[in-house]
This record gives C-alpha cells, sequence and structure tokens, in this order.
C-alpha cells in the first residue's frame, strides 16, 4: 500500500513547533529544571517533530507548590463563580478561534486526519469547555430536614477539593485535556496537568490560551514529561489532593497504589474490549456501518472502540462482508492529506503492539478477511483489519489491542449473547443494533458497562457522562457528574433553639 506523506504545515503551527516548547509553571513559560528537553514525533514519518522540556520531579515539586498558593490564598478562590465560568467560556471562545492550528497540531502530534480533528475534537474540546463553565454557577448543596431532636438548620456545602494532578493519554490530547481542565476549573481547583509524551503540543499550545484568558498564575500548570517520572510524581505527591487518570488499565493501577501515601481522590478513565451486538432484525446497512466505524474511528485507537463484533449467525456473514468492504474503502494516510480518513497510530511502540497481537491472533488461529498487516514503508500505519476465526479465550478477544482491528463472531440464541458480551474484565462501553425496541433496552440494563449505544456507536456530549465498569475505571468524565471528583461535600449543623 503506497501512504502520501503530504509535508505542508500551517505557518502558525510551523512557528510553535520550531522552538523547543517550555512548560507552564506559575503562569511563566519555563525550561525544565534539569535543561533537559525531549521529542516528540510526527507519526506519519517517524521524524521528531519538535523538542519539549522534560519535566520530572523538581518540576512537579514547583508546579504542585505554585497550584497550591494559587488554591489555599491566590485571587482564583475569592473570585466569584460567575467570573470563573466567564474565564472557561472566553478560553472556549479562543480555542474556537484557533480551531484550524488545534486541528493541524493535532494531526502532526498524533496521527489523526486534519478533517476529522476540526469537526470533531477541537469543537468537542470548546463545547466542553462552554458546557462546564456554565456548571461553574450551579454547583449547589442542600438543606437537610434532621430528626435528631432540638432545632437544627442542617446544609451541605460542595467546595473544589483543591489542588488536582491530572495525567491524560496521547489518543485525542486536547479533547482530554478539555474533558480534565474544564470540570476542575469549573468546581474551583487548581490544576497541574501532564500530557502524554507523545502528544504535548496540543496541551502546550492550550497553556497560551490559558494564559490569554486571564486565568491567574498557578490555577493551571502544565508539566510534560514522562509517566515513569514527572507522572508517577504528580500521583505520589502529598500535596495534591486529587488525581485524575486517563490511561491503561495497568497504569491506573500503579496510580491508585501511588495516591495511598496521602490518600489523595482518585478517579480513572482506563482501557477497554467494548462488545457490539448485531441481531438479525437490525436494520443491517447502518448496522454495518455503524460497526465499521466503531471500531476504525481514530483508528482503533479509542477506550471504547467495537472492538469484539457479535452478530446473529443467519446474518454473519453478510455484516463481515460488509464491514470488510468498509474497511477497504478506508484511505490510509498522512493526516495532513485532505483524502485521508485514517492517519497512522501514534507510535513505533503503538505499531509494535498492535502488530503483535495480529501474529498471537494469527498463531492462534484467527484469519483476516481484510487487512492483517503494517502499511506502508515510513511511519507507523496499519491495515484496517476484520479478524475471524476467533474465540473468546483467544488474546486477541480477551486484550485491548487499541489499534484498527475487530474480532467478528457468530452467536447463535440470543439468550447466550448477554453472558458472552459481559465475559471481560473491562466494562466501558457496549452497543446493540436491533429494531426490537424492547430487546435493546433489556440488553441495555444487562450489559455491564458505562456507556451503552443502542442503533448508533460513538455519540458522544459534553452533557453525557462516560466512564467504566469494572475494571474500565473509577468515576466519571463529563455530565454534571464529573464535577463530584473534583468537589466534596461539607455537612453544616447549626444549632437555632
Ligand atoms: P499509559 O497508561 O502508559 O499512558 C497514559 C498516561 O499515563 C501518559 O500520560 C503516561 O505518560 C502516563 N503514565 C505512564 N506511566 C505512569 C506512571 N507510572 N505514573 C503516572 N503516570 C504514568 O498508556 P500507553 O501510552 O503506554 O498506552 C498503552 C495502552 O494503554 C494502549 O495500548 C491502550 O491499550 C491503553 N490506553 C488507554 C487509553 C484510554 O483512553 N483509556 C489511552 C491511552 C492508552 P507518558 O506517556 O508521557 O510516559
Amino acid at each position: 500500500m503506497g501512504i502520501a506523506v503530504s509535508p505542508q504545515i500551517h505557518p502558525q503551527v510551523a512557528e510553535f513547533i520550531d522552538k523547543p516548547r517550555k512548560m507552564l509553571i506559575n503562569g511563566r513559560w519555563m525550561n525544565a529544571a534539569s535543561g533537559k528537553t525531549f521529542p516528540t514525533y510526527n507519526p506519519a514519518t517517524g521524524e521528531v517533530l519538535a523538542q519539549i522540556a522534560e519535566g520530572d520531579r523538581d518540576d512537579i515539586e514547583q508546579a504542585v507548590r505554585a497550584a497550591r498558593k494559587a488554591f489555599d490564598s491566590g485571587p482564583w478562590r475569592r473570585m466569584t463563580p460567575s467570573e470563573r465560568g466567564r474565564l472557561i467560556w472566553k478560553l472556549a471562545d479562543l480555542l474556537e478561534q484557533h480551531s484550524e492550528e488545534f486541528a493541524y497540531i493535532e494531526s502532526l502530534d498524533n496521527g489523526k486526519a486534519f478533517n476529522i480533528a476540526k469537526v470533531a475534537d477541537v469543537p468537542l474540546a470548546v463545547d466542553m469547555f462552554r458546557y462546564m463553565a456554565g456548571w461553574a454557577t450551579k454547583i449547589e448543596g442542600n438543606t437537610i430536614p434532621i430528626s435528631s431532636g432540638g432545632k437544627f438548620l442542617a446544609y451541605t456545602l460542595r467546595e473544589p477539593i483543591g489542588v488536582v494532578g491530572q495525567i491524560i493519554p496521547w489518543n485525542f490530547p486536547l479533547l482530554m485535556a478539555a474533558w480534565k481542565l474544564g470540570p476542575a476549573l469549573a468546581a474551583g481547583c487548581t490544576v497541574v496537568l501532564k500530557p502524554a509524551e507523545q502528544t504535548p503540543l496540543s496541551a502546550l499550545r492550550l497553556g497560551e490560551l490559558v494564559m490569554e484568558a486571564g486565568f491567574p498564575e498557578g490555577v493551571v500548570n502544565i508539566v510534560p514529561g514522562y509517566g515513569e517520572t514527572a507522572g508517577a510524581a504528580l500521583a505520589a505527591h502529598p500535596n495534591v489532593d486529587k488525581v485524575a487518570f486517563t490511561g491503561s488499565t495497568e497504569v491506573g493501577k500503579l496510580i491508585v497504589h501511588a495516591a495511598a501515601g496521602n490518600l489523595k481522590k482518585v478517579s480513572l478513565e482506563l482501557g477497554g474490549k467494548s462488545p457490539n451486538v448485531v441481531f438479525k432484525d437490525a436494520d443491517l446497512d447502518s448496522a454495518i456501518a455503524g460497526s465499521a466505524s466503531a471500531i476504525f474511528f481514530n483508528h482503533g485507537q479509542c477506550c471504547c472502540a467495537g472492538s469484539r463484533l457479535y452478530v446473529e449467525k443467519s446474518v454473519y456473514d453478510r455484516v463481515v462482508e460488509g464491514v470488510a468492504a468498509e474497511a477497504k474503502k478506508i484511505k490510509v494516510g498522512s493526516g495532513l492529506d485532505p483524502e485521508t480518513q485514517m492517519g497512522p497510530l501514534v507510535s513505533v511502540e503503538q505499531l509494535n503492539r498492535v502488530c503483535g497481537y495480529l501474529e498471537a491472533g494469527f498463531s492462534e488461529g484467527a484469519k483476516a478477511v481484510v487487512g492483517g498487516h503494517k502499511a506502508g514503508d515510513r511511519g507507523y500505519f496499519v491495515e484496517p483489519t476484520v479478524l475471524v476465526n476467533t474465540k473468546e479465550d483467544m488474546k486477541v478477544v480477551k486484550e485491548e489491542i487499541f489499534g484498527p482491528v475487530v474480532t467478528a463472531m457468530p452467536f447463535t440464541d440470543p439468550e447466550e449473547i448477554i453472558p458472552r458480551a459481559n465475559d471481560s474484565e473491562y466494562g466501558l462501553a457496549a452497543a446493540v443494533w436491533t429494531r426490537d425496541i424492547g430487546k435493546a433496552h433489556r440488553m441495555a440494563e444487562q450489559l455491564r458497562a458505562g456507556t451503552v449505544w443502542i442503533n448508533c456507536y460513538n455519540v458522544f456530549d459534553a452533557a453525557l457522562p462516560f466512564g467504566g465498569y469494572k475494571q474500565s475505571g473509577w468515576g466519571r468524565e463529563m455530565g454534571h457528574e464529573v464535577l463530584n471528583n473534583y468537589t466534596q461535600t461539607k455537612a453544616v449543623c447549626a444549632n437555632i433553639a
């Protein structure tokens, strides 16, 4: 497969990546205390894209000190909720004004198609900030009638949790920053954000907009660096009150251990192996298109990717052929090529990981109806792949691949599908395709997943909570539920006799 790697770069982005990018601490752009930098790569070519200040323990120390001071004694705490909301809204406006630039940055740093970043990642991030700006004035407690005798006025206050460490992954770099920053700022917390080493650029550019919007110094600190150093120091820091993490289940468990030192609060959005169930009574054309997009959107690098496709036996061949035909049509190439529908995977590690899974699948007896290999001779491209002859005990069916690889399996009896769909250590998302509305809702009730889509897939909204059952995580992102991650409740009881 020939892969066109287009060289043109947006002029403002070219200027942004030309110099080593610094980290944001206490409202200032700084080099790492060690003076070290690390490279970020263009996944379409494998070439170095930019150099980034490499934060580690010392930089995290400074950033946490700044966030602590901003939380304990800075102007941020004296601002009204309305003022906080207006700042978040202003950040959304600034981001929207720079949509094109951010879409370029995402495409260059992560590999995703510019055209998709422009209509999905950037507007969803803008929308998240706007939605959360509205919440700043609506975080309320309750008055509580109590029955303990005497006369009391009892009420609750929902207070910001304090200094928050936020560690985010590379699959939606800007959007993950917005999912994390938006609610924390609406609640009145201060933040130290660590972007993924593979994709630090959009968070750093967002940091410039944070300062332009007028957030007080120390409210948002952004420290790029490696997980094992900067990330681990943030998760373990005794002056951090809460850590919010999105990434692998394996690292999620390390975060829990690291947080134990000061028993900081933890929220986790982790991996998935989501079942996507197609019944014979579904509108098969939309089920086929939806099932292809469920796995191939963002090159399968989605925690909620529909990676286990279960199809009722009588329509299995038709659905598998349909999804394979969709896969064949996908134009794979550089994210900056306007024709591209699927870019490269984010890194050489991810490429090797996905190819390793494909080999494991083949050695256990799986067959590729389409795809199955690395694509192109440079960059980190993998062919969109549909695997058949797969069974529940295979590695490719049990483990999260995080690439454009779906395993298709038939089922005969609708009763058998619930236990099979739920047979996973993960529980992030699931989908059901059927015209039988009763069956759809019965399935939704029985599927052990934080999100169930019916006759659709990958529908996200800032107002819709998202998060995992089982080992897919703790807590919810988005919706008003995410505010629970960043607030704590104080009960006040006054004797008014
Ligand atoms: P990680 O979980 O390692 O990375 C997510 C974030 O955690 C990054 O910012 C990373 O830093 C940081 N991190 C890594 N180690 C530590 C640590 N010990 N303490 C604190 N922070 C840490 O995911 P990978 O990038 O390694 O991807 C591996 C797999 O994880 C994927 O194949 C996929 O299965 C899953 N994944 C799931 C995601 C999701 O959305 N739920 C997103 C990304 C990956 P850095 O990268 O900078 O070193």
